[in-house]
């Protein structure tokens, strides 16, 4: 989005800080509530960034279990981080980098580096001062450039893994001017059995932010309701803040309305007061609106898709999710999303795909389930189905490919099937001689060029495009000619790499070795599924003519 020139980062105005906190439980969204912040200011013409901290021992995400931890976000630079980065980058619209993640993997790691180096010239390596300036240090070289960081603390206030980050922003917040920071917590205000909200879990919350030198500013109570004026005076008495400076966060069902309610209840212009940045914020007429008007669009109709994964697990394809949502956004129709367990679908699709408008095979590692997903791309492909596959979908449509049109008996990707008779699919070159499973793939932003006069072309009307990747596997160019003949069309291509891959004799058959789920926005939808979502409008559409 382009912003005014004048509104611009204002060296002058010098860098403003957020922090946010959590209490009484974790998974309150106090990730989208900052976002939501964010994207408010934004509108209002700030540049605004973000770090999430994350308090586990892991250096980064990309080795953590998505069934337990949600998706592995990918970032441009290759950095595999928390799937709560890929909502700021949604919500805020800018790209991050792996510095955006700051976890305690990573900061310990550069401590002791640095202590095996003799950086300290002999002093103890100590948590205060050593690990604390570390993760200052880390939070002011993010925040360079940006008017506005958001600092979000994962986890919830008294998680002893935490404590150092509160202990650096109480130390930072002391070293800075009291208008450049702002300290938000976000907190669960529960219904008791007769239907009171309850502010003793908030009181708590604080009690133990403040027992550790820090006050908030700003509370935000996450409910199912707004919360009532007599919650917000108890809240304000009790946590000694003022009682306009207590806001509601209620339930909403979609994420991206969280920002309008945020508006509505004024947080964006208490912040920016506290901030004294009202006076250099865009009149509310000027401010940007896309969002707004992206997100209130009234829909003509509904479709359903199925993703055919095998994590049972929404978190575990949360971008995959808020692709097709955004691609029903700029379609103006409501994307049911169906989940459907690959294993299930081992003995055959059809049945459980009838009536299914669309098919995503999204990626994954590990052979679990991989027949069924084969067997729902055999289904789309034969009966003209939707069907978009992302990476490991990509390389299951060419195993499909030389097992059902080739006639290769037992071809299979050797990541799945070391001792296949025909790997389509093979290790990367460069993969070979990698031990360490951490950081190792190919991994971020890459250049694809598409040939003119495909599919391909005519969704990114260019021809090349910059995606992000994580794979270690990829078509194998021994089988390219035999596949192209058998009618796969490789339209994208990076060097000798093939990257996507199409079937001209289908309405809508789509693979890309990338994921393009990591640069898809809610007003800017990524290509592939805005082609896919058409498509499955089209056929509905033939659907709904030939019952006529
Ligand atoms: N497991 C496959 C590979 O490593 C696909 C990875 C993915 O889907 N992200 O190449």
């Amino acid at each position: 989005m382009p912003r005014e020139p004048e509104t611009a980062y204002d060296e002058t105005l010098g860098n403003k800080f957020i922090f946010v906190t959590g209490g009484v439980m974790s998974g309150l969204g106090k990730g989208i509530t900052a976002a939501s912040t964010g994207r408010l200011l934004a509108n209002a013409g700030f540049d605004v960034t973000a770090v999430k901290i994350d308090p586990y021992l892991n250096v980064d995400a990309g080795t953590m279990n998505p069934f337990q931890h949600g998706e592995v976000y990918v970032l441009k630079d290759g950095g595999e981080v928390d799937l709560d980065l890929g909502n700021y980058e949604r919500f805020l619209d800018v790209d991050m980098t792996s510095d955006h993640n700051v976890t305690t993997g990573k900061v310990y790691r550069e401590v002791i580096e640095k202590e095996r180096a003799g950086d300290y010239l002999g002093r103890t390596v100590q948590v205060i001062p050593h690990i604390t300036d570390d993760i200052k240090r880390r939070i002011r070289e993010v925040a360079e450039g940006s008017d506005v960081c958001l600092v979000e603390v994962g986890g919830t206030v008294g998680d002893i893994e935490g404590m150092p980050y509160l202990e650096a922003l109480r130390q930072f917040a002391h070293e800075q001017d009291e208008e450049d920071i702002l300290f938000v917590h976000v907190t669960l205000v529960p219904y008791s059995k007769n239907g009171e909200q309850k502010t003793k879990p908030t009181q708590h919350s604080v009690k133990e932010l403040r027992s550790i030198g820090l006050q908030p500013d700003v509370l935000v109570g996450r409910c199912d309701d707004p919360l009532d004026s007599k919650t917000r005076e108890k809240i304000a008495l009790f946590c000694d803040v003022p009682t306009d400076a207590v806001f509601s966060n209620p339930d909403v069902e979609d994420i991206y309305r969280v920002p309008l309610v945020v508006e509505d209840e004024g947080l964006d212009e208490y912040v920016m007061s506290e901030l004294d940045l009202a006076g250099r914020a865009l009149p509310e007429t000027e401010r940007e609106n896309d969002w707004r008007e992206t997100v209130t669009r009234e829909k003509d109709g509904a479709v359903s898709v199925a993703i055919v994964g095998k994590y049972g697990l929404e978190d575990a394809y949360i971008s995959v999710h808020e692709s097709l949502k955004h691609a029903g956004l700029e379609e103006r129709v409501e994307v049911q999303r169906q989940w459907i367990h690959s294993e299930d679908l081992a003995d055959g699709a059809s049945g459980q795909l009838d009536g299914v408008g669309g098919v995503v095979v999204p990626g994954g590692f590990g052979s679990r389930g991989t027949e069924g997903k084969i067997e729902a791309i055999r289904y789309c492909r034969e009966n003209g189905v939707p069907f978009l596959g992302l990476c490991l979908g990509f390389q299951m449509a060419v195993v499909e490919a030389a097992r059902n049109l080739l006639g290769l008996e037992g071809a299979h990707s050797a990541e799945l099937e070391p001792d296949t008779p025909a790997p389509v699919i093979d290790l990367l070159p460069e993969q070979k001689e990698k031990d360490d499973m951490g950081g190792t793939m190919r991994l971020g932003a890459h250049v694809t060029e598409i040939e003119a006069g495909t599919l391909a072309h005519e969704l990114y009307d260019s021809s090349s495009c910059t995606e992000r990747h994580r794979h270690r596997y990829e078509v194998n160019p021994e089988y390219i000619d035999d596949l192209e003949d058998a009618g796969v069309v490789f339209s994208g291509t990076s060097g000798n790499r093939m990257e996507i891959l199409e079937r001209p004799d289908h309405p809508y058959f789509l693979g890309t070795q990338y994921h393009p789920e990591f640069r898809s926005r809610p007003t800017r939808a990524s290509p592939p599924f805005v082609g896919f979502v058409q498509a499955v409008v089209e056929q509905a559409d033939l659907g709904d003519e030939l019952t006529v």
